[in-house]
């Protein structure tokens, strides 16, 4: 099914019953129509809604009332199974639904007290909690608890099992709405819309984020990077847990123990914990958060004032049961993350993706792994100590997967020492051919790892590391680039890459690093479509949509290739709330002395060409108001061209009509977005002959994506050539290989249309930021006449294209668009 919704801005007279907290427009009605439609029926949808349409509302009360529907549906199956054979007045069985719900409610209250009273008599029972994978509360046998106390970093005697940790959510296998999206203050905003609309308040809402947005530990937070958040945080709590101090006092008396391996005393905020990880305080809080919507600015307030771990508290939230959560995409798309926060997806679940466009690199992030030499050379090391101190005390099985670990980590080092002979060169392979060449085919991979995560070793060296950092430092050149303490869970995730199928990714080694490259993200996200009711795509420009339908959705094996057709995949394009004569966008393939405009990789470096370009920009910019944004398609490229205008003084010409800034390679923006601003709304910034300023910059730069040049800030944008990936890169050329032989080779050529078009779309949605914006866009290179090419645009700026086949048309065309805004204005 397809639907398209062209210039839809007029109100509509009611919404039905979505609830919306507004008089919507009717192309809001339509979309919560379409997309409810999707998760009652289940299904894939691609919805495309305009930046400024009111798009996250939409989706929060559609998503509200299937919430609402699957209570209502689930309250009268029940009322059925009670229901009395013989007729009975309406009110009876409106009375009887009402109770039903009540009671329904009453026993989520149960069940909710019952987990807590289970887990207060666990805790008093002297079991213990620990961890496994990223932040997971799993219970372990009291001969864990003994083992742990003899020696915290010990993995003992013992060959641990592993025990799968049962959600609460798997019985009650609830109706649930996954809202995910890629940044932080997505999120955030997300919420704080969601707060407005009236009906939230009846679900339990949890926000989930990372530990660096939530720890209220200020000496944790403060830290730079969320790898180092996230390691600080785990060494505190290993610390807390393992009770160092005592155990230091024992090793250190022991007198087999020399000197010179006896114990650095550990530091003091090691010893302490953090203070924050209370598990009487942090269920406290997880209450709050079921008790009503909050945002993660709010709970991490509140957190500070209770003194509650925000991060512990909403994982703990999870764990009694959910019905709307709204997390990071990482938290949803990597299998172990969702397991290890307790994110269960059902039969019920429907699976919201905002932003969608960058869904499939998220994939392929997740299950990408890099392992840097450095911190492969530093995990040896550290591990060799380990070795050392503990090889007597370990169990045969325990010291023969401990050794094969490092055996192996060993043969992997020694092939990117190779690689030091060739520095400038990149070495593609198969996995099979990796461990082929390391001599790694004699080793169970999987029983290894299997052996890592549940032995926990990679917390444990971690620790051991942190009490013999003496003992280790000798490994690192102080003036050297440092290895990172994520070192061995890099380590982790690099050999779990190597058991992937062997057509899922290719291994890339350069003298540095070894990096698992993952090819296909559809082999993991078909877990996700297998598990779930409908998954949406939401996007203000998901175009081109064939790039996520291809690499994500299609299963491209040749027993699915039949049954799946394109037709199962709902999509939905909704016009832009602003009138069409707010927007006029423009194709530019002849510049004014009559040159084509031929960007192509091999003619782009023509002087002649780009002065023509320069050309371009200095008339579209003496008749374009305010602001005027011009992206170029790589840093070089730009680089390149600034410097012929300095010489052909183009640059000159143009800084009369308005002044100039540049996106720097490298360089913080921050400052030079002000002075941007400043020149534009402040006649004092500008010369008098000046009106305001034009910004050079890069696609799929720091300006291209998040940054909203509405208004006045970008009057005109102009993409200068097509931002087409490099060829001869060897990551993409794998990424195509692969297409090839799955998909097909007519789509690795549409491929790299789909990437280049993808970007284009992201950096022209720039523009148009709300319902009152007006702008217009010029899209120079005559290679964006091709109807390929044009199809590949979202339906709202492709159905009115002007393709110019002189230049003085298109000046003139904008001319008068400009002149009708300034003089509707007056
Ligand atoms: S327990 Fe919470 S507050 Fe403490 S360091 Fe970890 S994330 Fe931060």
């Amino acid at each position: 099914m397809n639907e398209r919704i062209g210039d839809v801005g007029s109100k509509s007279d009611g919404d039905g019953d979505f609830r919306f907290p507004f008089i919507p427009y009717e192309s809001q009605i339509l979309f919560m129509k379409s997309l409810y439609k999707l998760m009652n029926e289940g299904g894939v949808g691609f919805f495309e809604s305009p930046t400024g349409t009111g798009k996250s509302l939409s989706v929060i009360c559609c998503a509200l009332k299937y919430l609402r529907d699957a209570r209502s549906d689930s309250n009268r199956q029940d009322l059925e199974k009670n229901k009395n054979t013989e007729e009975e007045p309406d009110w009876i069985t409106n009375f009887a639904s009402n109770k039903l719900a009540e009671n329904l409610q009453d026993e989520r209250m149960r069940l909710k007290q019952k987990i807590q009273a289970k887990q207060r008599s666990k805790s008093q029972s002297g079991q213990k909690y620990t961890r496994i994978g990223e932040d997971d509360l799993v219970i372990v046998s009291s001969s864990d608890s003994e083992s742990d106390s003899e020696d915290s970093f010990n993995i003992g005697r013992r060959t641990v099992r592993w025990k799968k940790q049962k959600s609460e959510s798997d019985v009650l296998d609830r109706p649930t709405v996954i809202y995910c999206s890629r940044t932080h203050s997505q999120i955030v905003q997300f919420i704080h819309e969601m707060i407005r609309v009236e009906d939230s308040k009846n679900y339990s809402v949890v926000s989930v984020g990372g530990r660096r947005q939530m720890c209220v530990n200020e000496k944790v937070s403060a830290l730079r990077s969320a790898a180092a958040v996230n390691e600080r945080c785990s060494e505190l709590l290993e610390s807390q847990r393992s009770h160092i101090k005592s155990e230091d006092q024992k090793v250190n008396l022991h007198p087999d123990v020399p000197a010179s391996k006896r114990r650095k005393k550990a530091p003091k905020s090691s010893q302490k914990g953090c203070p924050y990880y209370s598990k009487k305080r942090i269920t406290v809080l997880s209450d709050t958060i079921r008790s009503e919507v909050h945002d993660i600015e709010e709970l991490v307030s509140i957190g500070k004032k209770t003194k509650a771990c925000p991060y512990f508290a909403s994982r703990k939230a999870m764990e009694s049961g959910y019905d709307f959560i709204v997390a990071p995409y990482a938290a949803v798309l990597h299998a172990p993350t969702r397991d290890s926060i307790g994110l269960v997806l059902n039969s019920k679940s429907v699976l919201v993706f905002d932003e969608a466009h960058n869904v499939v690199d998220a994939v392929n992030d997740a299950y990408s792994a890099e392992l840097r030499s450095i911190d492969l050379n530093y995990a040896i090391k550290a591990a060799t100590l380990y070795l050392e101190r503990y090889e007597m005390r370990l169990s045969a099985q325990n010291l023969f997967l401990v050794r094969q670990f490092l055996d192996v980590l060993a043969k992997i080092s020694k092939y990117i020492g190779s690689m030091s002979l060739f520095p400038d060169s990149k070495q593609v392979l198969k996995v099979s051919e990796l461990i082929f060449d390391c001599q790694l085919e004699n080793y169970n991979l999987f029983e290894l790892i299997r052996f890592i995560h549940e032995s926990n070793i990679c917390r444990k060296l971690l620790g051991f590391l942190d009490v013999y950092t003496d003992n280790c430092t000798e490994v690192v050149d102080a003036s050297q680039e440092q290895p990172s303490r994520g070192c061995f869970h890099a380590c982790e995730g690099f050999i779990q890459s190597l058991t992937a199928p062997v057509e899922d990714g290719r291994v890339v080694v350069t003298h540095e690093s070894i990096k698992f490259l993952m090819l296909n993200p559809a082999a993991h996200f078909k877990s996700i479509l297998d598990s779930v009711r409908a998954v949406v795509f939401v996007g203000g420009t998901l175009s081109p949509k064939q790039y996520i339908a291809e690499r994500l959705i299609r299963d491209h094996s040749s027993e699915c290739k039949e049954q799946k057709s394109r037709d199962s995949i709902v999509e939905f394009a909704c016009g832009h709330i602003i009138p069409k004569s707010n927007l006029l966008t423009l194709v530019l393939s002849k510049g004014p002395t009559g040159k084509r405009l031929d960007l192509s990789f091999s003619q782009r470096q023509d002087p002649e060409l780009i002065d023509e370009i320069g050309r371009c920009i200095l008339n579209v910019c003496r008749v374009s108001p305010a602001g005027v944004v011009v992206f170029f398609p790589s840093y070089t490229f730009e680089e390149t061209v600034h410097k012929q205008w300095e010489s052909s003084r183009i640059l000159a010409s143009l800084a009369n009509v308005k002044r100039i800034f540049r996106e720097k390679r490298g360089a913080s923006s921050d400052e030079m977005l002000k002075e941007y601003k400043n020149s534009i709304f402040s006649s004092d910034a500008t010369t008098q002959k000046q009106h305001g300023a034009v910004l050079f910059a890069v696609i799929g730069g720091k300006l291209s994506e998040g940054i909203n040049f509405s208004d006045d800030l970008g009057r005109c944008v102009m993409v200068v050539g097509m931002p087409f990936p490099n060829p001869r890169d060897p990551e993409l050329i794998q990424v195509i290989d692969h297409i090839k032989t799955t998909i097909g080779s007519g789509y690795s050529a549409q491929y790299m249309e789909d990437l280049c078009m993808k970007a284009v779309n992201q950096t022209i949605g720039r523009a148009i930021r709300h319902a009152k914006d007006y702008a217009s866009i010029i899209l120079l290179d005559h290679r964006y006449e091709r109807a390929s090419i044009q199809n590949k645009l979202p339906s709202w700026i492709r159905d009115d294209l002007i393709s110019t086949h002189q230049f003085g048309q298109c000046i003139r065309n904008l001319s008068t668009f400009f002149k009708s805004h300034t003089q509707s204005k007056l």
